[in-house]
């Protein structure tokens, strides 16, 4: 998918983490989370499962861009009278949190390694589903990194990229590169699922994929025929113990990716 190389950001960054040596990058839904928030409202609350299917399937193919896609999805949400309150409330009731996740992140804090989230989601509905799930000191520490919302008096609402010039509306890319451009780079690890982490899956170090029981395993398929190397995982239970051993030397990115032809061990 052709695009700009640094889209104007319409939404501030959180610091670069300087001189850190390990720094972990993650999706939001359906990779932190089990089910993905964007796809539960348009499924539940929207114009529905095929459609939005319909949509995901032309940005895999190039057809259409992300940013289009995902605005349709969300704007079939607010279109049939659903407020974001009422979103929000559906969701911090029905999003779960991955069931290795909370371990992950003491792992990773315990071991001076930041996690971010770089979500194509909107950040009040991370913020209030992540507080829900982890507790308010956790989802305080979190960088999240994301797109924004507007609500309007009527009750209606958009979504607010953060690159509203690229066709990733949010390119995830550019959360990952300020990493290069440190003199003494840290190895980045990137976790996703979906669509809205084509803009990212070439850029990080180590990029794991979950694999998901709904059959729509889409960034998978994407690495697949991109031939981009990567790690498949279930959930962040046995993610950990991949990170574990690069982190403590033990086995390289090289190793850990390899062989490239079923997204390694
Ligand atoms: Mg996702």
């Amino acid at each position: 998918m052709a695009d700009t190389p640094h889209p104007a950001s319409a939404l501030p960054y959180p610091p670069v983490h300087k001189d850190k040596k390990f720094v972990v990058l993650s999706d939001w839904d359906g990779t932190i989370t089990t089910r993905d928030s964007n796809d539960y409202m348009t499924d539940n609350l929207g114009y529905g499962r095929d459609k939005r299917r319909e949509g995901n399937m032309k940005v895999l193919t190039g057809e259409m861009t992300f940013r289009d896609s995902f605005r349709d999805m969300l704007e079939s949400v607010s279109a049939n009278g659903h407020t974001f309150e009422e979103c929000k409330t559906l969701l911090r009731r029905d999003i779960k949190l991955d069931p290795g996740f909370k371990e992950f992140y003491a792992w990773c804090k315990a071991n001076d390694i930041p996690v971010i989230i770089v979500s194509s989601g909107m950040a009040p509905l991370i913020r209030a589903v992540l507080s829900n799930l982890v507790g308010e000191e956790a989802a305080d520490e979190i960088d999240i990194i994301a797109n924004d919302v507007t609500v309007h008096p009527d009750g209606k609402w958009d979504i607010q990229y953060r690159h509203p010039d690229s066709g990733f509306g949010h390119d995830k890319s550019q959360a990952i590169l300020p990493y290069r451009d440190l003199p003494d780079p840290p190895t980045l690890f990137f976790f996703g699922d979906g669509v809205s982490d084509i803009s990212a899956a070439r850029h990080a170090d180590l990029l794991f994929v979950k694999v998901k029981g709904d059959g729509e395993n889409d960034l998978a398929a994407y690495c697949k025929r991109e031939n981009i190397r990567h790690v498949l995982f279930e959930d962040f239970s046995k993610a950990l113990p991949v990170v574990q051993s690069v982190v403590a030397g033990e086995r390289t990115v090289a190793q850990v990716v390899l062989p490239v032809s079923d997204g390694g061990s």
